[in-house]
């Protein structure tokens, strides 16, 4: 494993790096969510590079910047668990310095539209075009053939595809499901701020999206039914205070009346003063 913290000792590396190469984009303080994008883009590319960086535009003033967890040495020992030093195959983490990312003076922006509007974008001004930002500096940077990013962040998704349709990425964009503790909770690095009772708490969001996608599979496809129902279970957790529930199209995310197509269930919900996102895909 190659641990680099400048961009021109990141460029040499990649230069020299022959075959496919895969970006694991992450903010550090990993988890097996986290490390299940790394093992995939292991399998399937020749190169891994996985990044760790706090990136400190997409963080609304009132959010968790200052606080956010970060632990390098337990990242890099989790890493390496995943490499093999007899293997050809590099494993090279990139954490640059907030000063790399952006340089004094710094203006320039990307930006998508109407998929950033609602939900995660409704909720946290200004959060994706950070994200949008720092992903195609982060592409710019490491020239991959092939992006991993996990489906618990699905808004993310769709807007990193639309952004790479867009703005002509040749990166090939891999979706990885939600890896979940076993009681349902999906892994995150900001469970770390729950305290005992609000981490029991906090299995009521995989449990209303368990509800709501029973009765789809029963046969419900209207989406007030399923929205009422997991806003239902979610009042019966006193810790739970709801931000949102969506029951939208996956592609455009725009909230639907009948469900038809592929759809995306998903909730913000706040356990005490952490905020936490989940969301099922149907269909
Ligand atoms: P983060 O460090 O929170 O920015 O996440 C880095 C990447 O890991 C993003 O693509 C996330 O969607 C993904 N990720 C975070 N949590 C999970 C999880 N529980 N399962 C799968 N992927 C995840």
């Amino acid at each position: 494993m190659n641990l680099i913290s400048s961009l021109s000792d990141l460029r040499t590396k990649r230069l020299s790096l022959l075959g496919t190469v895969g970006l694991v984009p992450t903010m550090g303080y990993l988890h097996s969510g986290h490390l299940s994008l790394v093992s995939r883009a292991m399998d399937e590319c020749e190169h891994v590079i996985v990044t760790i960086f706090v990136n400190p535009t997409q963080f609304g003033a009132n959010e968790d910047l200052s606080k956010y967890p970060r632990d390098l040495e337990r990242d890099l020992n989790l890493l390496s668990s995943l490499s093999s030093p007899s293997s050809a195959k590099e494993l090279i983490v990139w954490n640059p310095s907030a000063e790399t990312m952006y340089p004094l003076g710094y203006q320039t922006w990307v930006n998508v539209e109407a998929l950033t509007n609602p939900l995660e974008g409704a909720m946290r001004p200004g959060h994706f075009k950070g994200v949008t930002t720092v992903v195609s500096k982060l592409f710019n940077a490491t020239q991959p053939h092939k992006a991993y990013f996990g489906q618990k962040d699905a808004q993310q998704v769709a807007v990193i595809r639309r952004m790479t349709l867009d703005l002509n990425f040749p990166i090939e964009i891999v979706v990885c499901p939600t890896m979940r503790e076993d009681d349902g909770l999906a892994m995150s690095s900001r469970n770390k701020y729950l305290n005992k009772d609000e981490r029991t708490a906090a299995t009521i969001l995989f449990r209303s999206l368990s509800e709501a996608k029973k009765m789809y599979e029963a046969g419900e496809r209207n989406a007030d039914v399923l929205r009422n129902k997991m806003k239902e279970v979610l009042a019966s957790e006193p810790l739970a205070n709801v931000q949102y529930v969506s029951c939208a199209d996956y592609d455009s995310l725009e909230e639907l009346n009948m469900i038809e197509n592929k759809s995306l269930l998903s909730m913000a919900v706040f356990i005490g003063k952490t905020r936490l996102i989940d969301n099922f895909v149907l269909g």
